[in-house]
């Protein structure tokens, strides 16, 4: 039995060795992203305590009259940001949200439209065989949009045909995904899905940040008619979740949150969402646009430099992500390796015809990568331009020194969060 100054110790140095080898890599998680300071220091309050059940106003606990003021002022400034007449702040995160989405407006054994993995869709999105949540948790039968792999996007056409084919109308159809280069057709789809009785939805999980900065489309004025989110993707909050709407179902979403999915919520993160949304509101317009130009910038010069970038026909990306071929080298789990050795934190990805090639989500042919975060650390087009120089170096697998050593020298002059208010080191522990 270790001793607790032991356990303390060694808790504090990993934590100290992770944050400093953070310092030092190219963070190019897409789902990830950086809190300012004050939002990490509301995290750490006596909110993260608290129980309050319930809607502001409504708690079934008592405590709550500051936290009650918090929440109201998360909400408020949510509908702003998102323009949207209702917002819950409360879902722990994406999935949380999904899931209460999928309780509020669907029954066990109803069809849910949405895109297979490899297409982008989510494992929240999937079928009970790959004990995705939609399938598993609730029961839904997921029946996918048609996917063109040329256009990395939902075939409209094929989609239609599907749609009108299906033996038992889809209730619910979840657009959005994880692997996410271009704006969805929701515009064109939303019609048949609601004359066969369906509800639209739109997970803006990895998309909410280009949404409300209007870098992307807008889904609640395309026909959407409930979004759900992750709070720290494109967004840079705490881990989290929330769901909009343009004022419709609001009973039945804030009954799927609680008693639905959740019991207590995070306050401590509801604080954190406030304050999210305030920043928000004043640099992610700046932000946004940043983000999809060094997105940009990144995947045309990979593919100048030799690389399989997916998307060539439609400009690569409109998105924080560039998605790579890699069969070309050896697949997306040994690359995912090759590429920690080197400090380059990135994601292996499953791409269109994996599976058919006989490929999984162990050693899929793509990796993706999100430039969000290092756009909050402040790099531009020049950054980007020395990043696909490196990930490219790095795939060849020639110089692993040269490599460390031009990570670490680009992320030397980038250690602080950038479109927050007031000074914001990146990292505390180092
Ligand atoms: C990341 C993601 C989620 C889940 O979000 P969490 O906050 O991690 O639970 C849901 N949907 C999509 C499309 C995602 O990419």
């Amino acid at each position: 039995m270790p001793t607790y100054e032991y356990v303390f110790e060694s808790v504090l140095d990993k934590v100290r060795a992770h944050e400093k080898w953070f310092s030092e890599c190219l963070p190019l998680v897409a789902s990830e992203n950086l809190a300012s300071k004050r939002v990490r220091q509301v995290l750490s309050s006596d909110l993260g305590h608290r129980y309050a059940e319930g809607w502001p106003g409504e708690r079934v606990y008592a405590g709550c009259k500051y936290i009650d003021e918090i929440e109201l002022l998360a909400i408020s400034l949510g509908k702003r940001l998102f323009k949207a007449d209702f917002i819950d702040v409360r879902p722990t995160s994406g999935v949380v949200a999904n899931l209460a989405v999928y309780s509020a407006l669907s029954n066990a054994g109803d069809t849910m439209l949405a895109l297979s993995i490899p297409n982008g869709g989510h494992i929240s999105h999937g079928k009970r065989d790959f004990s995705g949540s939609a399938g598993l948790v609730h029961s839904l039968q997921v029946e996918y949009f048609a996917f063109d792999k040329d256009e990395m996007n939902i075939d409209v056409d094929e989609s239609k045909k599907r749609i009108k084919a299906l033996a038992k109308p889809a209730k619910l159809a979840m657009f959005g995904g994880s692997l996410f280069l271009f704006p969805h057709p929701v515009r064109e789809l939303a019609d048949v899905i609601r004359e066969g009785g369906g509800t639209v939805c739109y997970d803006a999980a990895h998309v909410a940040g280009l949404i409300a900065g209007g870098r992307f489309q807008d889904p609640l004025r395309e026909g959407a008619q409930v979004m759900t989110f992750s709070t720290h993707k494109t967004l840079f909050g705490p881990q989290g979740g929330a769901i909009v709407s343009a004022g419709e179902f609001v009973e039945e979403l804030k009954k799927g949150v609680f008693p639905g999915t959740t019991s207590n919520h995070h306050l401590n993160n509801v604080a954190g969402k406030a304050l999210l949304f305030a920043e928000f509101l004043q640099f992610g317009r700046g932000y946004s646009r940043d983000v999809v130009k060094n997105a940009q910038v990144l995947a045309n010069e990979l593919a100048r430099l030799g690389e399989k970038v997916l998307g060539e026909k439609n400009g690569y990306t409109k998105s924080h992500q560039v998605a790579v071929d890699v069969t070309k080298y050896s697949d997306g789990g040994t690359i995912e390796k090759l590429l920690e050795e080197q400090n380059l934190i990135i994601n292996r990805q499953l791409i269109p015809g994996d599976l058919q090639a006989g490929r999984h989500y162990t050693n899929p042919g793509g990796i993706r990568l999100g430039v969000a975060e290092l756009t909050r650390l402040g790099m531009g087009k020049g950054e980007m331009k020395e990043v696909a120089k490196i990930i490219h170096l790095a795939m060849e697998g020639r110089s692993k020194r040269e490599v460390a050593s031009r990570v670490k020298e680009l992320r030397k002059g980038f250690q602080t969060v950038k479109y927050a208010f007031g000074e914001s080191p990146a990292y505390f522990f180092r």
